[in-house]
């Protein structure tokens, strides 16, 4: 079977390009590098496909504008550095490509976005729009702001942690329904084994699980940005439990978008899962990062949410732990402190505070109204590893 003919049906399309493919050897900016992106993304727009690009670029070229020598130390010039390069890249992009008289709009983003739902709606409704009216969001971090969380967990064996684009590119992908993320970097795709020691390594070329086997090719390929292959294998994880394909290939070569688009066989292709909707909400749920609430459950509601993926209710609640509303998502600790799943709230967390530890018959009593028995339903709870 040609897993690539799948390629002919994506839709909506993510593009994520790494900082390596916005520069050439001398570190100038690859405006004949975009123009060829620009002009297959104007052949794909005229088929009617929906792209998004996810570009990174804003520290690298902050400190080429900066004039720094190497690569910022310090967090807050990195911060700076992003603000400086950001507004750069994007004036080139925004050149670029109204020479094929596409409009592009600029979308920085933090973590919080995803697991906000206020925010994360905001999000939708603009790029939606965005959309409709046939203009190309280039999306980036917001690195200017974005302190990054040290703290990181596993779900269906990705670690789930913001701060490079692979992973931002894949949760875009599988949030706004995606067919396929394209990622180009420096690396023509995945090996099979390590081509800097290895002169026979060849390029992987169809991947139908990223399994441990296939973590484990993960060499050392770390460029100008902030990924490696290691995340862009995570970042395919996303996308296959997501239900889209992923592609990793090598974004310095002028014409690899023609190509992938045009089915050639290049990169690595991977097999998108067949995934049911509560599974697919699920992967939503946990990859919402970083979450600034939590809700504390005892021993009880721990084991009842783990051995019998039951619902949460309030009975189960012994602590409260930040702000939420009904819709966000937040983080389910045990009285460790343990965060071992994840789930989008019925309450919020005054409404919490005040019916927890109680029977769910007492929930209108306690609020003067009740909607529901639960305080997670089970099918919005995603346990953690
Ligand atoms: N957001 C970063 C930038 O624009 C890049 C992150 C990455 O390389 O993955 O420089």
């Amino acid at each position: 079977m040609n897993y690539r003919e799948k390629i002919n049906n994506a839709k909506r399309i993510v593009i994520k390009l790494g900082t390596s493919v916005l520069f050439d050897g001398n570190g100038e900016f690859s405006t004949e590098r975009i123009s060829s992106f620009a002009r297959t993304v104007s052949e794909l727009k005229k088929q009617g496909k929906e792209i998004f690009i996810v570009s990174s670029g804003s520290v690298g070229m902050g400190v080429k504008k900066l004039g720094l020598d190497k690569k910022p130390g310090s967090a807050v010039l990195k911060q700076a550095c992003a603000a400086v390069g950001q507004s750069q890249i994007i004036s080139v992009y925004q050149n670029i490509f109204n020479e094929f008289r596409i409009s592009v709009a600029q979308i920085l983003i933090t973590e919080e976005d995803f697991s906000n739902r206020d925010r994360f709606l905001n999000l939708r409704d603009t790029l939606d729009l965005l959309i409709k009216h046939n203009i190309v969001p280039i999306i980036n971090e917001n690195d200017a702001i974005s302190a990054k969380k040290s703290k990181t967990y596993q779900y269906s064996g990705v670690r789930v942690c913001f701060g490079d684009n692979d992973k931002l590119s894949a949760l875009v992908m599988s949030a706004f329904d995606a067919d396929i993320l394209v990622m180009l970097s420096d690396v023509d795709g995945l090996y099979d084994s390590d081509p800097s020691v290895n002169e026979k390594a060849r390029v992987i070329s169809v991947v139908h699980d990223v399994d441990r086997e296939i973590k484990a090719l993960c060499f050392n390929s770390c460029g100008p940005g902030r990924g490696g292959m290691r995340t862009k294998l995570e970042a395919a994880r996303i996308a296959a439990y997501s239900g889209g394909i992923a592609i990793i290939a090598n974004g310095k070569d002028d014409a690899i978008l023609e190509k992938v688009f045009s089915l050639q066989e290049v990169g690595t292709f991977f097999v998108p899962k067949e995934i049911s909707q509560s599974k697919k909400r699920k992967m939503w749920i946990a990859y919402a990062t970083t979450v600034s609430a939590q809700i504390v459950v005892n021993s009880g509601a721990k084991n009842a949410l783990l051995s019998r993926k039951a619902s949460l209710l309030p009975v189960g609640i012994t602590g409260i732990r930040g702000y939420f509303k009904k819709g966000d998502v937040v983080g389910i600790m045990d009285e460790d402190y343990n965060e071992f799943a994840r789930g989008i709230v019925n309450y919020s967390d005054i409404e919490c505070s005040k019916v927890m530890g109680k029977h769910s018959s007492k929930i209108d009593g306690c609020l003067g109204y009740g909607s529901t028995d639960e305080v997670i339903h089970s099918d919005n709870i995603a346990i953690l590893l």
